[in-house]
């Protein structure tokens, strides 16, 4: 008989590891919050960083680590991640602008990204200006001596356009700014925005990483002194992934380039069809020779376009809602990068909170529709499509 009571034995029973020479093929979740230590000796060597070793799960989690080790190696950096993709978007900025630092944005940007740098940087007394980065010249003329962040994304939502990445990377140098991709919508699959001058890249691993819309989490990507800047403010605003998150994402993570492969070569065939409806007035995918920054893709992308498009169709508002409460398998989801094709309406979804004058000048119009395309057979996708299209 165990000499010790049955409430001590319910607390103190099943928390050794069990005995094994063996490892496990897959890592388990380790949903620790805090680590115990033998010694005030072996504590002060793991704060030291003399021996490895965990402390508590807001600072660093091996399953977390994990998934960030994954990232980076794809990325080609070292990376931290974040319970969101905003988590960690938001952290790369606090981590690098103080009071009276200017930031220049790329005017269209996902609408979470735009209401931070819209609405929160001023109480910081942070400075944002957005302007057209199509525009070489506007970009210079916004840049400021005290500019520390360009932010851009590789494929922008909604209109799918592809910057030049390198040019914008050469003008923010002369300030010593940080270039900042949010890489959501291409993953390192297409494009690694580090191998094209970038410093900081940003991702909502909630979409492509992740590829099954069953967990949330953000990374970022950088050199590892900025990493290290980086997880220090994590760590103090405490926007921690959970390890339960952190290891969905790396186990949907392995299929990555088997999916983004199947989601490119079925947008691009979605695209062609839409491209000559006669009910569509416009179609924005990357890979289409007619879309404007059709150059740009080509120079940085790889292994194809992605699997986002957008279009507009004729009717305004009223022209989309047809189509998309038409729809029958491919549901309204205002999100993206899952093994469904979905559809979301930007205008009122990711830009609703932008301005509807601002939101019409910079093409989120009412009749645009937007399009995760799934993995689904491409005739199938269209076929639902074409039915919907005809209630037009
Ligand atoms: C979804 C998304 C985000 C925000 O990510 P969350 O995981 O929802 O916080 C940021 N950027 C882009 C491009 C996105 O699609």
């Amino acid at each position: 008989m165990n000499s010790k009571h049955i409430s001590t034995l319910a607390v103190h029973a099943g928390t050794a590891s069990p005995a094994s020479a063996t490892e496990p093929k897959v890592l388990p979740i380790v949903a620790s919050s805090v680590w115990s230590f033998d010694s005030l000796a072996q504590l002060d060597d793991v704060y030291e960083n003399k021996v490895p070793g965990f402390v508590y799960s807001r600072i660093s989690n091996p399953t977390v680590e994990l998934l960030e080790q994954a990232v980076g190696m794809l990325e080609g950096g070292a990376a931290a991640a974040y319970a969101s993709g905003m988590a960690a978007i938001a952290t790369a900025i606090f981590a690098e602008v103080r009071q009276g630092d200017h930031i220049v944005a790329h005017h269209v940007l996902y609408g979470g990204t735009y209401a931070l740098l819209k609405n929160e940087m001023a109480k910081l007394g942070v400075e944002v200006t957005f302007v057209d980065c199509n525009d070489l010249s506007a970009v210079a003329q916004a840049i400021r001596p005290n500019t520390k962040i360009l932010y851009l994304e590789t494929i922008c939502n909604p209109l799918m356009e592809v910057l030049d990445i390198p040019a914008i990377v050469q003008l923010a140098r002369t300030v010593k700014a940080k270039v900042y991709v949010d890489n959501t919508f291409a993953s390192p699959y297409h494009c690694q925005p580090l191998a094209h001058g970038a410093d900081v890249v940003l991702h909502s691993a909630t979409k492509y990483l992740n590829g099954h819309s069953d967990a949330m989490a953000g990374v970022i990507v950088a050199d590892s002194d900025f990493i290290a800047k980086a997880k220090n403010v994590g760590t103090t605003y405490g926007a921690t992934l959970s390890p339960f998150d952190a290891w969905l994402t790396l186990r949907g993570l392995k299929t990555l380039a088997l999916r983004m492969h199947r989601h490119a070569e079925n947008a691009l065939a979605l695209a062609k069809y839409l491209q000559v409806h006669p009910k569509v007035t416009g179609v924005n995918y990357p890979g289409l020779e007619s879309t404007k920054t059709h150059g740009c893709a080509k120079k940085l992308l790889q292994n194809g376009f992605g699997g986002m498009l957008s279009f507009t169709v004729q009717g305004g508002l009223a022209g989309a809602r047809t189509v998309i409460d038409s729809l029958e398998m491919v549901k309204l989801v205002p999100s993206l990068a899952g093994p469904a094709t979905t559809t979301s309406h930007p205008a009122k979804t990711s830009h609703r909170a932008m301005p509807a004058a601002e939101r019409e000048a910079c093409g989120v119009s009412d009749g645009l529709i937007r399009v995760s395309v799934g993995l689904e057979e491409a005739a199938d996708i269209i076929a639902d499509f074409d039915q919907a299209l005809a209630k037009l």
